[in-house]
């Protein structure tokens, strides 16, 4: 049932294929919108309007910037530390970022291997990988602990044998702040056999 015109009915409808947002929160967001006019929804177009013209992926690693090479390939700090951290998404990349991870750069994969799903190593930025790899001394594959990212991790780590580049993957293991008696076994196993000396 339409609740507005056409125009609001649009809005509501592709406010509510974002993540997170279902056609429940799509119509409180849109009605919000309206109510604040002036000061949110002109400003809210303004920004989308520049954003979708100024919105590039970088042709190096893959990230998303308004130029490419983006502002972490074109800086000239990161190549000090000669690490390249392998993600599957540039969420991945983000989160890392918002972690201070350090002086880094990034690879973007665009996804994982899914034989299921039909995603073979050509739908994945492995190639311009192996192409980059030698201006490294580390590539850490900080890909999912799911089967496909395990998969993919083994697949890159195939293509780089010989390149004279050190692989490393992150640890899997005990969260931060967690506690034994909640984790899973799974979990539980690895965080034992990556165990560290103290
Ligand atoms: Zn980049």
């Amino acid at each position: 049932m339409a609740t507005g015109g056409l125009e609001i009915e649009q809005l509501i409808m592709l406010l509510a294929r974002l993540p997170g947002l279902g056609p429940r929160s799509a119509r409180r967001a849109v009605l919000h919108l309206i109510k604040k006019k002036e000061g949110l929804m002109i400003p809210l177009s303004a920004a989308l309007d520049r954003a979708v013209a100024a919105v590039t992926v970088c042709e190096v690693c893959g990230n998303v910037d308004t130029r490419s090479p983006c502002g972490i390939c074109a800086d000239p700090r990161r190549n000090e530390s000669g690490l390249l951290i392998v993600v599957e998404d540039v969420a991945d990349l983000w989160a890392l970022e918002r972690a201070g991870v350090g002086a880094v750069k990034y690879h973007v994969l665009g996804g994982v291997l899914s034989p299921l799903d039909g995603v073979g190593p050509d739908d994945l930025a492995i190639d311009s990988l192996v192409h980059r790899a030698g201006e490294f001394s580390e590539i850490v594959l900080a890909v999912n602990a799911t089967v496909e990212g395990q998969t993919t991790a083994h697949y890159i780590t195939d293509r780089l044998q010989g390149l004279g580049v050190r692989v490393t993957r992150l640890a899997h293991g005990v969260p931060v702040g967690g506690e034994l008696d909640y984790l899973d076994e799974g979990t539980l196993s690895q965080a034992l056999k990556a165990r560290t000396a103290i």
